[in-house]
């Protein structure tokens, strides 16, 4: 019985065509012409005018928040429903995660709750900076993660965003292409970041990118995260860091880019066939898909009923046994070791959902076949196991 994965990479004879290229040219390392390319396309795509591409995701959240000046004794504004990187890339920062509570139909920051935060548990200083009134700390900057390739309640967060003058750094690691309200994420974020890890939609092995439109900003992302130099004669002007992509992953991103298109439709076709086959269960609901905002789909799988906690990590092995990579989802930050002393908004929604989840095969390159097998081993798994 052939092994369904999770969430693998799609490669075609593009992607090696463009490899090739990089070793017949002899540009391999980090000055080439695709990262050039992919640099421009993925900000058309978000419709912004610049890009600096990463070796990583996390690498391009913590660029974006120290050219804002973000750093020690500051606090940024996190969902704690998120990938551990968007907090560590806080961390990386100097600064420490806020963590809030996220909405139901969303599962992204939910911002009556941070409105409520800021309005109650904040104070200004004469010269008007803000501060966390407990820790003394500066309120800095605004996180929101966009779960699942869907991008958070911009409108709310915009508004927030102004009161407070507070920048948006978007964790947008896993939405590449999708639009809020029908305007592409770039331009509903001061700064926006993308990952291409070898599970997301787009992939170059490994990279990120930060998008945005915003001088300096832009430039000095660019600058710090090319060691910081300012001379082709060992002269450098800041501690930088050595975080730029190389030409041979962005060879890959712009094999990749040209067929995101077709990507983005075939995970849209995953979700609804699991949507449509799981919709008779009255002991699963789907993922939340907002009408208002356009979506990856990054992961399809379903949500368990609120009074089975272990059940999700059950079903997961009994699939893994059939041969089925399913995983349950993250583990929020706020119960995570290193970040147990970060202040914490409370988070009932959180705390009822993250074990209820179970992610499915949602891979561009899964098969009919394959998906319709998923689907018969979770039917007979939700029986076997009473759920
Ligand atoms: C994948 C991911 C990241 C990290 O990206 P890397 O490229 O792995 O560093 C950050 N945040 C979220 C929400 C992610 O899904």
């Amino acid at each position: 019985m052939r092994h369904i994965p999770l969430a693998i990479p799609n490669m075609s004879d593009a992607e090696a065509t463009n490899l090739q290229k990089c070793i017949t040219d002899n540009f391999v390392s980090s000055v080439g012409p695709f990262v050039t390319e992919l640099e421009t396309r993925i900000a058309a795509l978000s419709g912004v005018k610049d890009g600096v591409a990463m070796g990583a995701g996390t690498q391009a959240l913590h660029m974006a928040l120290h050219a804002l000046g973000i750093g020690r004794g500051d606090l940024v504004i996190l969902p704690s429903f998120t990938f551990i990187a968007s907090a560590n890339a806080i961390a990386h920062s100097g600064a420490q995660p806020w963590l809030f509570d996220i909405e139901i139909d969303s599962w992204t920051l939910d911002p009556a709750q941070v409105a409520e935060a800021l309005r109650s548990e904040t104070t200004r200083d004469s010269d008007g900076t803000l501060r966390h009134t407990i820790s003394g700390k500066r309120v800095a900057a605004i996180m929101p993660v966009y779960t699942l390739g869907t991008p958070a309640d911009m409108d709310a967060l915009g508004v927030l965003a102004k009161q407070y003058k507070l920048p948006i750094v978007a964790d947008a690691a896993a939405a590449i292409g999708v639009t809020y309200k029908g305007v592409p994420i770039g331009r509903v974020a001061n700064l926006t970041c993308y990952s291409f890890n070898g599970n997301k939609t787009i992939t170059c092995g490994g990279g990120g990118m930060v998008v945005g439109d915003g001088e300096p900003a832009m430039r000095d992302i660019r600058h710090i995260s090319t060691t910081a130099r300012v001379s082709p004669n060992y002269d450098h002007d800041r501690v930088g860091y050595n975080y730029r992509m190389t030409n041979v992953q962005a060879a890959i991103g712009c094999a990749q880019t040209d067929r995101l298109e077709g990507f983005l439709a075939t995970k849209q076709a995953i979700r609804e066939r699991y949507d449509a086959a799981f919709s008779g269960l009255n002991s699963v609901t789907r993922f939340p898909s907002p009408h208002d905002r356009t979506s990856t789909y990054w992961f399809s799988g379903f949500v368990l009923g609120s009074r089975s906690k272990s059940l999700a990590a059950k079903i997961c092995k009994q699939l893994n046994s059939k041969g089925i990579e399913a995983r349950t989802f993250w583990k929020p930050v706020h119960l995570q070791v290193p970040y147990a002393d970060a202040p914490t908004a409370s988070q009932t929604v959180t705390d009822a959902l993250w074990q209820r989840i179970v992610t499915l095969p949602c891979s561009t390159n899964l098969t009919e076949a394959d998906q319709a097998r998923v689907i018969k081993a979770v039917h007979e798994t939700l029986i076997e196991l009473d759920a």
